[in-house]
């Protein structure tokens, strides 16, 4: 029996959740496995109900679980909050709790959304990369300060990696590649910074323990110009927090649409926390009209990561790709294609699962 625990958070979040649960309990109908689901508080609505972020009861039940399945949090209602009172601060608070140091942001476009990119793919190949970025390190979690030196004033933020740090993010990006087309690119600002130089050296350090992995190195410049230039180059990307940060948000707008980019964040072992890239869209809450494909795709990285189900992830996102042929929300509208809701959209991935089990 595997455990999950749901966190819906604000807006959209427990819409969107309550579909991705259904998914994954008809893929362990499919794939005979039992999962069952815990609920817990996060953000806007522990701050409603407990008066804080992240409540201890919520900690519990993830630390509790084989992984997290978290729906977005913040909206305006709690903007004007002490910023570690804010939703966001939950967020921060509930990845750091759970030790998750790796975030992966997968980047495709689905062949039949190739005309969302703002990319003219039309005649290009479709791309299909992973971003791992470092997530509990680096300049985000460095000295900083303000100060004044002969009454002018001043401020600074450190970036600061130690060798561990360095280590672990890039073996979990070596293996990855080894699991996918079998190249690495580590991307850095070694041209400049003294912590890029290190990157880098540990990065080739490394690199001797997987040589059936092709490892190449760019500068973060360079890369962000590649991403909308050629992004199908890339099969996986490892980098700092700061720059992942900006390249996978790159990343994500060339996909297209902002409704359909899963996410996981992983602590060591197979434990993780997995979640929508887009935020908790309080503009089009309780209107049946939020995108729900992000966390079902979200709910299939679940899957193959945490729980090792390979064959039902593959089924999830099999379905997801026959369901876009067929239909939109109102996010990814297509001339011709059936505009569906939420509810729709899930309801129809679930009963394409089913229909291949029966099939077979
Ligand atoms: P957002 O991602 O919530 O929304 C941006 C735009 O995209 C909106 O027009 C929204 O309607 C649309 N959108 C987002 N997800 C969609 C979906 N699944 N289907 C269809 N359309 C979708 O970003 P924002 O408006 O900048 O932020 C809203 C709130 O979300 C803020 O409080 C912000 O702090 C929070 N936020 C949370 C997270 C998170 O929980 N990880 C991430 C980003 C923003």
């Amino acid at each position: 029996m595997y455990k999950i625990t749901v966190l819906g958070g604000d807006g959209i979040g427990p819409e969107i959740t309550a579909g991705a649960a259904e998914v994954l309990k008809a893929a362990a109908e499919k794939y005979n496995f039992d999962i069952s689901f815990d609920y817990a508080l996060l953000g806007g609505a522990a701050i409603d109900a407990c008066g804080t972020p992240l409540p201890e009861e919520t900690v519990k039940k993830c630390l509790a679980c084989d992984a997290v399945l978290l729906g977005a949090v913040g909206g305006e209602r709690w903007d004007s909050l002490a910023g570690d009172m804010r939703p966001e601060a939950g967020l921060l608070g509930i990845r750091k709790a759970l030790g998750l140091y790796a975030n992966l942001r997968p980047s495709r476009v689905f062949p039949s959304l190739r005309s969302a990119s703002p990319l003219k793919l039309e005649s290009s190949p479709c791309f299909d990369l992973m971003i791992v970025r470092e997530l509990t390190g680096g300049i985000y979690f460095g000295r900083r300060g303000r100060g004044e030196r002969n009454g002018t004033p001043y401020a600074f933020d450190t970036e600061e990696y130690s060798k561990p740090e360095i280590e672990r993010i890039v073996k979990l990006a070596f293996e990855l590649a080894q699991n996918r087309s079998g190249r690495l690119c580590s991307v850095d600002k070694a041209n400049v910074l003294e912590s890029s130089r290190f990157w880098r050296e540990t990065v080739i350090d490394i690199s001797a323990q997987y040589p059936d992995v092709e490892l190449s190195h760019l500068y973060v410049d360079n890369c962000a110009m590649q991403l909308v230039k050629a992004p199908w180059q890339f099969d996986v990307i490892v980098t700092s927090n700061i720059f992942g940060d900006i390249l996978s948000d790159e990343a994500a707008m060339i996909s297209g649409s902002i409704g359909m980019l899963p996410s996981a964040s992983l602590s060591d072992g197979s434990f993780g926390l997995y979640e929508p890239v887009h935020g908790s869209a309080p503009d089009i809450a309780g209107t049946n009209t939020a995108n729900p494909l992000a966390t079902i795709l979200s709910a299939a990285m679940l899957l193959r990561i945490s729980l090792e189900q390979e064959a039902a992830a593959n089924a999830i996102e099999s379905a997801v790709e026959c369901v876009l042929e067929k239909m939109r929300t109102p996010d990814i509208y297509e001339d011709g294609l059936l505009t569906v809701g939420t509810d729709e959209m899930t309801a129809a991935v679930i009963s394409h699962m089913r229909r291949e089990n029966n099939e077979i």
